[in-house]
Protein backbone atom coordinates (compact mmCIF):
# COMPACT_ATOMS: atom_id res chain seq x y z
CA UNK A 1 0.00 0.00 0.00
CA UNK A 2 1.45 3.49 -0.76
CA UNK A 3 1.30 6.54 1.27
CA UNK A 4 -1.48 7.77 -0.57
CA UNK A 5 -3.60 4.77 -0.45
CA UNK A 6 -3.41 4.31 3.43
CA UNK A 7 -4.76 8.34 3.35
CA UNK A 8 -8.11 7.58 1.61
CA UNK A 9 -10.78 6.76 4.14
CA UNK A 10 -11.11 3.28 4.30
CA UNK A 11 -15.38 2.17 3.84
CA UNK A 12 -14.71 -1.22 4.80
CA UNK A 13 -15.57 -1.98 8.43
CA UNK A 14 -17.59 1.35 9.06
CA UNK A 15 -21.90 0.45 10.09
CA UNK A 16 -24.04 1.28 7.68
CA UNK A 17 -25.17 4.51 10.01
CA UNK A 18 -21.43 5.09 10.01
CA UNK A 19 -21.29 5.34 6.09
CA UNK A 20 -24.84 6.68 5.85
CA UNK A 21 -23.19 10.06 8.04
CA UNK A 22 -19.95 9.80 6.17
CA UNK A 23 -21.95 9.92 2.91
CA UNK A 24 -23.92 12.64 3.73
CA UNK A 25 -21.71 15.30 3.98
CA UNK A 26 -21.05 14.99 0.38
CA UNK A 27 -24.94 15.12 0.12
CA UNK A 28 -25.65 12.27 -0.63
CA UNK A 29 -28.92 10.63 -0.04
CA UNK A 30 -28.91 7.19 2.75
CA UNK A 31 -30.13 4.92 -0.01
CA UNK A 32 -26.41 5.48 -1.64
CA UNK A 33 -24.83 3.97 1.75
CA UNK A 34 -26.97 0.68 1.24
CA UNK A 35 -25.63 -0.07 -2.34
CA UNK A 36 -22.38 0.32 -1.55
CA UNK A 37 -23.07 -2.08 1.35
CA UNK A 38 -23.85 -4.52 -0.64
CA UNK A 39 -21.24 -3.73 -3.39
CA UNK A 40 -18.86 -4.20 -0.46
CA UNK A 41 -20.58 -7.10 1.45
CA UNK A 42 -22.78 -9.01 -1.13
CA UNK A 43 -20.46 -8.68 -4.25
CA UNK A 44 -17.24 -8.56 -2.46
CA UNK A 45 -16.24 -5.30 -4.41
CA UNK A 46 -12.27 -4.10 -3.81
CA UNK A 47 -12.57 -1.03 -5.73
CA UNK A 48 -15.57 0.92 -7.12
CA UNK A 49 -14.92 1.10 -11.30
CA UNK A 50 -17.69 -1.78 -11.75
CA UNK A 51 -20.14 -0.16 -9.28
CA UNK A 52 -22.56 0.66 -12.07
CA UNK A 53 -25.63 1.76 -10.37
CA UNK A 54 -23.42 4.73 -9.38
CA UNK A 55 -22.80 8.06 -11.23
CA UNK A 56 -19.59 7.88 -12.84
CA UNK A 57 -19.11 11.59 -11.14
CA UNK A 58 -19.36 9.38 -7.70
CA UNK A 59 -17.57 6.33 -8.85
CA UNK A 60 -15.00 9.45 -9.28
CA UNK A 61 -15.51 10.80 -6.00
CA UNK A 62 -15.19 7.75 -4.22
CA UNK A 63 -11.93 6.43 -5.73
CA UNK A 64 -10.21 9.67 -5.17
CA UNK A 65 -10.95 9.78 -1.62
CA UNK A 66 -11.81 6.25 0.00
CA UNK A 67 -10.62 2.62 -0.46
CA UNK A 68 -12.09 -0.65 0.38
CA UNK A 69 -9.64 -2.44 2.18
CA UNK A 70 -8.36 -6.08 1.59
CA UNK A 71 -5.74 -7.91 3.11
CA UNK A 72 -4.22 -10.42 1.14
CA UNK A 73 -4.60 -14.38 1.91
CA UNK A 74 -0.75 -14.76 1.84
CA UNK A 75 -1.40 -18.59 1.99
CA UNK A 76 -5.22 -21.16 1.38
CA UNK A 77 -4.24 -24.15 3.11
CA UNK A 78 -6.56 -27.12 2.36
CA UNK A 79 -7.33 -30.23 4.78
CA UNK A 80 -8.09 -33.64 3.84
CA UNK A 81 -11.46 -33.34 5.31
CA UNK A 82 -12.03 -30.10 3.80
CA UNK A 83 -11.54 -27.57 6.37
CA UNK A 84 -9.12 -24.35 4.80
CA UNK A 85 -7.35 -22.15 6.51
CA UNK A 86 -6.10 -18.73 5.36
CA UNK A 87 -3.35 -16.53 6.98
CA UNK A 88 -3.57 -13.08 6.18
CA UNK A 89 -1.00 -10.41 6.17
CA UNK A 90 -2.01 -6.77 7.57
CA UNK A 91 -1.36 -3.77 6.74
CA UNK A 92 1.13 -3.25 9.42
CA UNK A 93 2.91 -7.01 8.94
CA UNK A 94 1.24 -8.61 11.44
CA UNK A 95 -0.43 -11.94 10.61
CA UNK A 96 -3.97 -13.68 11.63
CA UNK A 97 -5.31 -16.90 10.90
CA UNK A 98 -9.60 -17.87 9.69
CA UNK A 99 -10.31 -21.19 9.21
CA UNK A 100 -13.80 -22.47 7.40
CA UNK A 101 -15.65 -25.46 8.48
CA UNK A 102 -17.82 -27.07 5.97
CA UNK A 103 -19.87 -29.71 7.84
CA UNK A 104 -23.02 -30.60 5.77
CA UNK A 105 -25.34 -27.71 4.21
CA UNK A 106 -23.37 -25.53 7.19
CA UNK A 107 -20.51 -23.01 6.01
CA UNK A 108 -18.59 -22.08 9.08
CA UNK A 109 -16.28 -19.71 9.55
CA UNK A 110 -14.37 -19.19 12.63
CA UNK A 111 -12.91 -15.27 12.82
CA UNK A 112 -9.68 -13.55 14.85
CA UNK A 113 -10.30 -10.47 16.34
CA UNK A 114 -7.46 -9.49 17.59
CA UNK A 115 -4.02 -10.20 16.74
CA UNK A 116 -2.54 -12.50 19.77
CA UNK A 117 -4.33 -12.25 22.93
CA UNK A 118 -4.09 -11.09 26.27
CA UNK A 119 -5.43 -13.67 28.40
CA UNK A 120 -2.87 -16.14 29.07
CA UNK A 121 -4.86 -19.39 28.72
CA UNK A 122 -2.33 -21.96 29.85
CA UNK A 123 -3.67 -24.58 27.10
CA UNK A 124 -3.93 -22.06 23.90
CA UNK A 125 -1.77 -21.41 21.38
CA UNK A 126 -2.92 -17.66 20.67
CA UNK A 127 -2.51 -17.06 24.64
CA UNK A 128 1.06 -18.33 24.49
CA UNK A 129 1.81 -15.55 21.86
CA UNK A 130 0.49 -12.48 23.98
CA UNK A 131 -0.98 -9.66 23.07
CA UNK A 132 0.03 -7.68 19.45
CA UNK A 133 -2.70 -5.63 19.16
CA UNK A 134 -7.10 -5.28 18.56
CA UNK A 135 -7.55 -6.17 14.83
CA UNK A 136 -10.06 -3.27 13.38
CA UNK A 137 -13.75 -3.77 12.08
CA UNK A 138 -12.64 -3.73 8.58
CA UNK A 139 -9.81 -6.87 8.90
CA UNK A 140 -12.44 -8.66 11.08
CA UNK A 141 -15.01 -8.67 8.13
CA UNK A 142 -12.44 -8.77 5.88
CA UNK A 143 -12.07 -12.38 7.08
CA UNK A 144 -15.78 -12.93 6.13
CA UNK A 145 -15.56 -11.08 2.69
CA UNK A 146 -12.52 -13.56 1.85
CA UNK A 147 -14.37 -16.58 2.53
CA UNK A 148 -17.70 -16.17 1.22
CA UNK A 149 -16.40 -14.51 -2.76
CA UNK A 150 -14.35 -18.00 -2.62
CA UNK A 151 -17.68 -19.96 -1.23
CA UNK A 152 -19.78 -17.76 -4.03
CA UNK A 153 -17.22 -19.29 -6.81
CA UNK A 154 -18.06 -22.46 -6.12
CA UNK A 155 -21.98 -22.16 -5.78
CA UNK A 156 -21.78 -22.14 -1.86
CA UNK A 157 -22.63 -19.48 1.49
CA UNK A 158 -20.96 -18.46 4.13
CA UNK A 159 -24.18 -19.58 6.71
CA UNK A 160 -22.49 -18.92 9.91
CA UNK A 161 -19.69 -17.01 11.52
CA UNK A 162 -18.14 -18.06 15.14
CA UNK A 163 -15.71 -15.31 17.17
CA UNK A 164 -13.36 -18.44 17.89
CA UNK A 165 -10.23 -17.54 16.21
CA UNK A 166 -7.68 -15.87 17.70
CA UNK A 167 -8.09 -12.92 20.72
CA UNK A 168 -10.82 -12.31 22.62
CA UNK A 169 -13.77 -10.51 21.37
CA UNK A 170 -14.68 -8.70 24.77
CA UNK A 171 -11.65 -7.74 24.71
CA UNK A 172 -11.74 -5.57 21.09
CA UNK A 173 -15.66 -4.35 21.92
CA UNK A 174 -15.69 -1.97 19.85
CA UNK A 175 -14.49 -3.15 16.55
CA UNK A 176 -16.53 -6.24 17.17
CA UNK A 177 -19.40 -4.83 17.10
CA UNK A 178 -18.91 -3.04 13.85
CA UNK A 179 -18.58 -6.39 13.03
CA UNK A 180 -21.32 -7.77 14.52
CA UNK A 181 -23.44 -5.11 12.90
CA UNK A 182 -22.26 -5.45 9.44
CA UNK A 183 -22.62 -9.79 9.67
CA UNK A 184 -26.55 -9.35 11.09
CA UNK A 185 -27.40 -6.14 8.23
CA UNK A 186 -29.48 -7.49 5.93
CA UNK A 187 -27.67 -5.16 3.03
CA UNK A 188 -24.38 -7.18 4.82
CA UNK A 189 -24.23 -10.36 4.74
CA UNK A 190 -27.18 -11.01 6.25
CA UNK A 191 -26.93 -13.41 8.94
CA UNK A 192 -29.33 -13.90 11.70
CA UNK A 193 -27.99 -14.12 15.63
CA UNK A 194 -28.57 -17.71 15.51
CA UNK A 195 -25.93 -18.30 13.25
CA UNK A 196 -23.48 -15.44 14.68
CA UNK A 197 -21.62 -16.68 17.97
CA UNK A 198 -19.11 -14.83 19.96
CA UNK A 199 -17.12 -17.17 21.90
CA UNK A 200 -15.57 -15.58 25.37
CA UNK A 201 -12.76 -16.34 27.75
CA UNK A 202 -15.46 -14.97 30.25
CA UNK A 203 -15.45 -11.41 29.94
CA UNK A 204 -18.59 -11.38 32.34
CA UNK A 205 -19.93 -7.98 32.59
CA UNK A 206 -19.10 -7.12 28.44
CA UNK A 207 -20.85 -10.54 27.84
CA UNK A 208 -24.02 -9.24 29.17
CA UNK A 209 -24.14 -6.07 27.15
CA UNK A 210 -23.59 -7.68 24.40
CA UNK A 211 -26.53 -10.09 25.23
CA UNK A 212 -28.43 -7.07 25.33
CA UNK A 213 -27.39 -5.05 22.30
CA UNK A 214 -27.25 -7.88 19.63
CA UNK A 215 -29.56 -10.61 19.31
CA UNK A 216 -25.95 -13.47 18.58
CA UNK A 217 -25.23 -16.70 20.04
CA UNK A 218 -22.85 -16.86 22.72
CA UNK A 219 -20.27 -19.24 23.61
CA UNK A 220 -18.39 -19.64 26.89
CA UNK A 221 -15.15 -21.13 27.62
CA UNK A 222 -15.26 -22.62 30.99
CA UNK A 223 -12.77 -25.17 31.03
CA UNK A 224 -13.00 -26.19 34.70
CA UNK A 225 -15.75 -27.00 37.32
CA UNK A 226 -13.88 -25.36 40.00
CA UNK A 227 -12.20 -21.86 40.44
CA UNK A 228 -8.72 -23.52 42.24
CA UNK A 229 -8.26 -25.28 38.75
CA UNK A 230 -9.96 -22.62 36.68
CA UNK A 231 -7.75 -19.63 37.84
CA UNK A 232 -4.82 -22.00 37.28
CA UNK A 233 -6.17 -22.51 33.25
CA UNK A 234 -7.19 -19.10 32.65
CA UNK A 235 -6.08 -16.41 34.83
CA UNK A 236 -9.30 -14.36 33.99
CA UNK A 237 -11.08 -16.39 36.54
CA UNK A 238 -9.88 -14.11 39.00
CA UNK A 239 -11.57 -11.53 38.01
CA UNK A 240 -14.68 -13.15 36.50
CA UNK A 241 -15.19 -16.53 39.16
CA UNK A 242 -17.17 -19.10 37.96
CA UNK A 243 -20.21 -18.08 40.50
CA UNK A 244 -20.86 -15.08 38.71
CA UNK A 245 -19.91 -16.30 34.88
CA UNK A 246 -22.27 -19.45 35.40
CA UNK A 247 -25.55 -16.56 36.91
CA UNK A 248 -24.20 -14.74 33.36
CA UNK A 249 -24.58 -17.93 31.50
CA UNK A 250 -28.32 -18.39 33.07
CA UNK A 251 -28.85 -14.52 32.66
CA UNK A 252 -28.10 -14.41 28.76
CA UNK A 253 -32.11 -14.23 27.59
CA UNK A 254 -32.77 -16.92 25.33
CA UNK A 255 -35.74 -15.25 23.62
CA UNK A 256 -35.55 -15.60 19.95
CA UNK A 257 -33.19 -19.07 19.90
CA UNK A 258 -30.53 -17.29 21.32
CA UNK A 259 -27.99 -19.88 22.51
CA UNK A 260 -25.24 -20.14 25.25
CA UNK A 261 -23.06 -23.31 24.94
CA UNK A 262 -20.42 -23.96 27.25
CA UNK A 263 -16.79 -24.87 25.85
CA UNK A 264 -15.16 -27.52 27.56
CA UNK A 265 -11.42 -28.53 26.39
CA UNK A 266 -10.26 -31.96 27.77
CA UNK A 267 -6.91 -32.04 29.39
CA UNK A 268 -5.72 -35.48 29.92
CA UNK A 269 -4.91 -35.88 33.76
CA UNK A 270 -6.29 -32.07 34.12
CA UNK A 271 -9.99 -31.74 34.16
CA UNK A 272 -10.85 -34.92 32.84
CA UNK A 273 -12.21 -37.04 36.06
CA UNK A 274 -15.58 -38.57 36.58
CA UNK A 275 -15.58 -35.64 39.55
CA UNK A 276 -15.16 -32.85 37.66
CA UNK A 277 -18.11 -34.27 34.96
CA UNK A 278 -20.20 -34.66 37.98
CA UNK A 279 -18.95 -30.98 39.72
CA UNK A 280 -20.00 -29.49 35.98
CA UNK A 281 -23.22 -30.92 35.79
CA UNK A 282 -24.19 -29.35 39.39
CA UNK A 283 -23.08 -26.14 37.71
CA UNK A 284 -25.27 -26.27 34.54
CA UNK A 285 -27.95 -28.10 36.47
CA UNK A 286 -31.49 -26.29 35.73
CA UNK A 287 -30.41 -24.53 32.53
CA UNK A 288 -30.58 -24.91 29.18
CA UNK A 289 -26.62 -24.52 28.43
CA UNK A 290 -25.22 -27.19 26.61
CA UNK A 291 -21.72 -28.15 26.54
CA UNK A 292 -19.38 -28.58 23.72
CA UNK A 293 -16.23 -30.71 24.80
CA UNK A 294 -12.76 -30.38 22.83
CA UNK A 295 -10.47 -32.50 22.93
CA UNK A 296 -7.26 -30.68 23.88
CA UNK A 297 -5.42 -29.88 20.52
CA UNK A 298 -2.16 -29.99 20.30
CA UNK A 299 1.03 -26.87 19.43
CA UNK A 300 4.29 -26.46 19.58
CA UNK A 301 4.64 -25.89 23.23
CA UNK A 302 1.99 -27.18 24.74
CA UNK A 303 2.23 -29.07 27.84
CA UNK A 304 -0.89 -30.82 27.55
CA UNK A 305 -2.38 -33.73 26.50
CA UNK A 306 -5.85 -34.60 24.96
CA UNK A 307 -7.44 -37.84 26.83
CA UNK A 308 -8.12 -41.21 25.04
CA UNK A 309 -11.59 -41.77 23.18
CA UNK A 310 -12.64 -43.60 26.54
CA UNK A 311 -11.91 -41.05 29.19
CA UNK A 312 -14.01 -38.36 26.70
CA UNK A 313 -16.91 -40.90 26.56
CA UNK A 314 -17.08 -41.17 30.16
CA UNK A 315 -17.07 -37.66 31.01
CA UNK A 316 -19.74 -36.77 28.43
CA UNK A 317 -21.86 -39.84 29.81
CA UNK A 318 -22.15 -38.44 32.80
CA UNK A 319 -23.10 -35.09 31.56
CA UNK A 320 -25.84 -36.52 29.54
CA UNK A 321 -26.62 -39.00 32.51
CA UNK A 322 -27.54 -35.73 35.10
CA UNK A 323 -29.68 -34.33 32.07
CA UNK A 324 -27.07 -31.61 30.19
CA UNK A 325 -27.12 -31.67 26.63
CA UNK A 326 -23.21 -32.50 25.74
CA UNK A 327 -21.19 -33.22 22.41
CA UNK A 328 -17.96 -34.15 21.98
CA UNK A 329 -16.24 -31.95 19.07
CA UNK A 330 -14.96 -33.74 15.96
CA UNK A 331 -11.40 -32.56 15.01
CA UNK A 332 -11.39 -30.53 11.78
CA UNK A 333 -8.26 -29.50 9.74
CA UNK A 334 -5.82 -31.48 12.06
CA UNK A 335 -3.42 -31.69 8.72
CA UNK A 336 -3.21 -27.82 8.73
CA UNK A 337 -2.96 -27.01 12.18
CA UNK A 338 -6.46 -25.42 11.69
CA UNK A 339 -7.91 -26.69 15.19
CA UNK A 340 -9.64 -24.40 18.16
CA UNK A 341 -6.45 -23.37 20.30
CA UNK A 342 -3.98 -23.79 17.69
CA UNK A 343 -3.92 -20.65 15.36
CA UNK A 344 -1.23 -18.09 16.20
CA UNK A 345 -0.57 -16.06 12.65
CA UNK A 346 2.63 -17.45 11.23
CA UNK A 347 3.43 -19.50 8.39
CA UNK A 348 4.75 -23.11 10.19
CA UNK A 349 6.31 -26.31 8.90
CA UNK A 350 3.45 -28.05 9.15
CA UNK A 351 0.91 -27.59 5.96
CA UNK A 352 1.31 -29.18 3.01
CA UNK A 353 -1.97 -28.76 0.92
CA UNK A 354 -1.47 -25.37 -0.48
CA UNK A 355 -4.50 -23.74 -2.77
CA UNK A 356 -3.72 -20.69 -4.31
CA UNK A 357 -5.24 -17.56 -2.84
CA UNK A 358 -7.63 -17.00 -5.07
CA UNK A 359 -8.76 -20.10 -5.92
CA UNK A 360 -10.68 -22.84 -5.94
CA UNK A 361 -10.38 -25.20 -3.08
CA UNK A 362 -10.44 -29.19 -3.75
CA UNK A 363 -12.21 -31.33 -1.62
CA UNK A 364 -15.29 -30.84 -0.74
CA UNK A 365 -15.25 -31.59 2.87
CA UNK A 366 -16.64 -34.91 4.39
CA UNK A 367 -19.96 -34.26 6.86
CA UNK A 368 -18.78 -34.43 10.43
CA UNK A 369 -20.90 -33.06 12.99
CA UNK A 370 -19.35 -29.90 14.56
CA UNK A 371 -22.15 -27.84 16.42
N1 LIG B 1 -10.90 -16.02 23.35
C1 LIG B 1 -12.10 -16.69 23.06
C2 LIG B 1 -12.22 -17.18 21.66
C3 LIG B 1 -11.01 -17.85 21.05
S1 LIG B 1 -10.51 -19.38 21.76
C4 LIG B 1 -12.33 -17.82 24.06
O1 LIG B 1 -11.43 -18.13 24.82
O2 LIG B 1 -13.43 -18.36 24.06
C5 LIG B 1 -11.72 -20.50 21.08
C6 LIG B 1 -11.84 -21.81 21.83
O3 LIG B 1 -10.68 -22.62 21.66
C7 LIG B 1 -12.04 -21.67 23.33
O4 LIG B 1 -13.15 -22.41 23.73
C8 LIG B 1 -10.77 -22.26 23.92
O5 LIG B 1 -11.04 -22.81 25.18
C9 LIG B 1 -10.41 -23.28 22.86
N2 LIG B 1 -9.00 -23.69 22.87
C10 LIG B 1 -7.93 -22.92 23.09
N3 LIG B 1 -6.78 -23.66 22.99
C11 LIG B 1 -7.17 -24.91 22.72
C12 LIG B 1 -6.45 -26.13 22.46
N4 LIG B 1 -5.12 -26.18 22.48
N5 LIG B 1 -7.17 -27.25 22.19
C13 LIG B 1 -8.53 -27.20 22.13
N6 LIG B 1 -9.23 -26.08 22.32
C14 LIG B 1 -8.57 -24.95 22.62
FE1 LIG C 1 -7.19 -15.86 24.58
FE2 LIG C 1 -9.30 -17.52 24.20
FE3 LIG C 1 -6.77 -18.40 23.89
FE4 LIG C 1 -7.66 -17.80 26.34
S1 LIG C 1 -8.44 -19.44 24.99
S2 LIG C 1 -5.67 -17.21 25.48
S3 LIG C 1 -8.98 -16.07 25.90
S4 LIG C 1 -7.78 -16.85 22.67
Amino acid sequence: MTGWEAERIDLKGMTLPELERFLSRWGKERYRARQLFRWIYQRFAGDFDGMTDLSKEFRGLLTGSCRISGPAAERVEVSVDGTEKYLFRLEDGEAVESVLIPDDGRRTLCISSQVGCALGCGFCATGAMGFRRDMTSAEIVHQACFAAKRLEGRGERLSNVVFMGMGEPLQNVPEVSRAIEILLSQYGFGLSGKRVTVSTAGIVPEMLRMAERYPVSFAVSVNAPRDELRSHLMPINRKYPLRDLVAAMKRVPLRSGRKVTAEYVLLSGVNDAPEDARALALLFRGSRIKVNLIPFNPHDGGRYAAPGRETADRFREILVGAGIQAITRERRGEDIRAACGQLRGSVHKYGNRTGGSGGVAAGGGAPHSRT
